[in-house]
């Protein structure tokens, strides 16, 4: 099925600028350009978060959300904002920055690969989504053949902060990379839901989702720049789900979770 307007999008993963300390605007007008063809209304930018590596320090942080900021203030009708945070850096720099974050009217925090996010180190992060009602959007990876499990989220890694944290709305990275068993393992927990971001398709892996855990709980993501469109638009479009549950998919979700988290969608 070719994509059409008749879609309506919401993109809840994406790195407009990637390992890039200055963007290209004419770039980024492209990307919307290409968004808009696909019928995507609005894409989260959550941040050139590998730009300085695994551990950034709090003005390598601050100079990374700063970047977010700008762009959202340049095409305030496409982009919306998630504040990144590296937990390691600690609970006073990491209150202090979602604060920060808060007050330039970003709506969700991303986590990548700073720390485990079973680490204790991330109590300060939910108290703070708790507190403001912001979605955390988790990178997650099937660690079983990656081996980085001291800093790189498992599913079962997300599962248990959810289960932790019930009242913070969690978004788990990734579902080719997490696969069968990461929508196994956040089965329980009602407040975690799985972006279908990066790699190419697997067939069958967006309707197993919508069938264990419900449309509502499986929302549309990119990896924007990493990947393309055709292939992230397509899996959706592609997949053995009724109407509405796409809908759900493609949409309807991300307008929740964001809406939750204060943003204008
Ligand atoms: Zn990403």
């Amino acid at each position: 099925m070719p994509p059409t307007q008749s879609h309506r999008i919401i993109d809840i993963h994406t790195h407009p600028a990637f390992f890039q300390e200055e963007v290209d605007h004419a770039d980024v007008r492209r990307l919307i350009r290409y968004g808009r063809k696909f019928g995507i209304e609005r894409m989260v930018i959550l941040g050139d978060v590998l730009r300085y590596g695994r551990l950034p320090s709090a003005s390598q942080i601050r100079s990374i959300n700063d970047q977010t900021a700008a762009l959202v203030e340049a095409y305030p009708d496409y982009f919306l904002g998630f504040c990144y945070v590296n937990p390691k850096l600690g609970d006073r720099l990491v209150r202090k920055e979602i604060a920060r974050c808060v007050r330039l009217g970003f709506c969700g925090i991303k986590l990548e690969i700073s720390c485990n996010a079973a680490d204790r180190a991330m109590a300060p992060v939910m108290e703070e989504a708790a507190r403001y009602g912001l979605p955390v959007l988790q990178h997650t990876a099937d660690q079983t053949n990656i081996r980085e499990r001291a800093f790189h989220s498992d599913p079962a890694d997300t599962a248990t902060l959810g289960g932790r944290y019930p009242e913070v709305q969690i978004i788990m990275a990734h579902l080719t990379s997490v696969g069968l068993r990461g929508v196994r393992e956040i089965e329980e927990y009602r407040n975690v839901v799985v972006d279908t971001s990066a790699f190419q398709p697997v067939a069958g892996l967006v309707a197993y989702a919508v069938a264990r855990l419900g449309a509502e709980r499986v929302v549309y993501g990119s990896d924007l720049v990493i990947r393309d469109l055709g292939s992230s638009v397509g899996r959706v479009l592609a997949a053995d789900i009724s109407r509405s549950e796409r809908r759900a998919v493609l949409f309807d979700n991300a307008r929740r979770i964001l809406r939750n988290g204060g943003a204008d969608v």
